[in-house]
């Protein structure tokens, strides 16, 4: 019998919204070490608080379905349980809060603490007061509205330039997870509002959206663990996160569209859950936004108090006292999809696909990473990258920290 040569493995390369093309667009080359390079970041602060929060969301939401407890939680007895959980998920993967100003883990070796010695005062760090805003501010008003919770969405796109001698498939793959809103609850729970049950992500997509401009249809949603990003950048080299985040809504919405049960996608919320509970880096750059014009919250005269007690803080003075109005309405934003947009959003993912497809390609033919790959990044992102100091594209003012 003749035996048949063994054909060419035949591999779709799969892409992530978040762990790919975000990543890949702050710095291609720092992309390259930490993901295909396979090394985790040495603090890797953003990465471990995004997955905490968004951990500790999804888990509150479990929790909530199948108990259905009143809010507000209390941190000790409701919350604080499922942060120690989503922490030691979190160090079974490889993720710390290294810092410790952000959370106080007792899953560690030689910790003799119990959650009954844990007090509010030394131990409700930044992580926790966060996660227990989103909670009890957000929860509320979310839970009952979700349909679908950590939905895996996926989709095939044509490789784009493919090319059959070089390219390494014809299709690439696209992933990501969200949390999926109908109409039908949305609608539920507008009809029986009342002054006591007044959900504000109702309200806010009641007045975002466009009345009867469609029949049922979905909303989805995203957390991020991050303030509200500015709407212009001012440095041309930093990342645009205002408009990479919307890319990131419509490729969704494009990936749910693609799936039996959706129904018309009509919006994206995003939560930018640090809004809730701001550090002072945050609040300098909240500070500067608003002096600069590079933010659309607040707008025309909006939250005067707030923005005059922004405006007279230092940053060496305690947090300043902001209103949970201001809070709220700087922690949520609307994006309108529609069919124009969601082709350019997924133009903008097939021309990262292909930048990373070909960075790859050439680091295969022999060529040297850092010369394989795009690097470029603001002097913000250099600072906090692991590979300052061999790079040869980061600035001199870095190189030598
Ligand atoms: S130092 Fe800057 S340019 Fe170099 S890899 Fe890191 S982020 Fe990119």
């Amino acid at each position: 019998m003749k035996i048949p040569p063994k054909s060419k493995s035949y591999m779709i390369p799969e892409y992530s919204l978040t762990g790919d093309l975000l990543s890949y667009i702050t710095c291609g080359l720092q992309y390259r070490y930490q993901n295909k390079g396979a090394l985790p970041p040495s603090k890797p602060v953003q990465r471990w608080f995004g997955e905490f929060i968004h951990g500790v969301m999804e888990e509150s939401f479990n929790q909530w379905k199948f108990g259905k407890k009143e809010f507000p939680w209390d941190w000790k007895d409701d919350i604080r349980p499922i942060e120690d959980e989503i922490d030691l998920r979190l160090q079974v993967r490889g993720l710390y809060p290294h810092d410790e100003d952000l959370f106080f883990s007792i899953n560690q070796p030689g910790q003799d603490l119990k959650r009954e010695d844990l007090n509010e005062h030394d131990h409700k760090k930044l992580a926790s007061a966060r996660a227990e805003k989103a909670i009890n501010i957000w929860g509320e008003h979310l839970f009952p509205l979700i349909d679908s919770a950590e939905l895996l969405i996926k989709g095939l796109r044509p490789m784009p330039n493919y090319d059959k001698n070089i390219s390494r498939s014809n299709y690439y793959g696209i992933n990501g997870v969200v949390d999926v809103l109908t109409s039908t609850k949305i609608n539920r729970m507008h009809e029986e509002r009342t002054s006591a049950n007044n959900n504000k992500i109702v309200n806010f997509i009641k007045s975002n959206i466009k009345e009867n401009s469609i029949g049922e249809y979905e909303i989805i949603i995203d957390y991020k663990g991050m303030k509200r990003p500015p709407i212009k950048v001012a440095d041309p080299l930093s990342e645009d996160k205002w408009e990479n985040h919307k890319q990131q809504i419509l490729t969704y919405s494009w990936l749910r569209s693609k799936q039996e049960d959706a129904k018309d996608i009509s919006a994206g919320i995003i939560l930018y859950l640090n809004e809730l509970v701001p550090s002072k880096e945050d609040l300098m750059m909240i500070k500067e936004e608003i002096r600069d014009n590079l933010t659309d919250v607040p707008q025309n005269g909006e939250f005067e108090k707030d923005v005059e007690t922004i405006e007279n803080w230092k940053e060496e003075d305690k947090a300043p006292e902001l209103s949970d109005e201001f809070k709220i309405a700087r922690s949520i934003r609307f994006i309108e999809i529609n069919d124009k947009e969601k082709r350019k959003a997924l133009k903008k993912f097939d021309n990262v696909v292909c930048d990373i497809e070909n960075s790859l390609i050439r680091e295969m033919k022999g060529c040297k990473i850092q010369d394989a790959w795009k690097a470029e990044a603001d002097k913000r992102t250099c600072l906090a990258c692991d590979f300052k100091t061999f790079c040869k594209h980061n600035s001199d003012i870095t190189k030598n920290i």
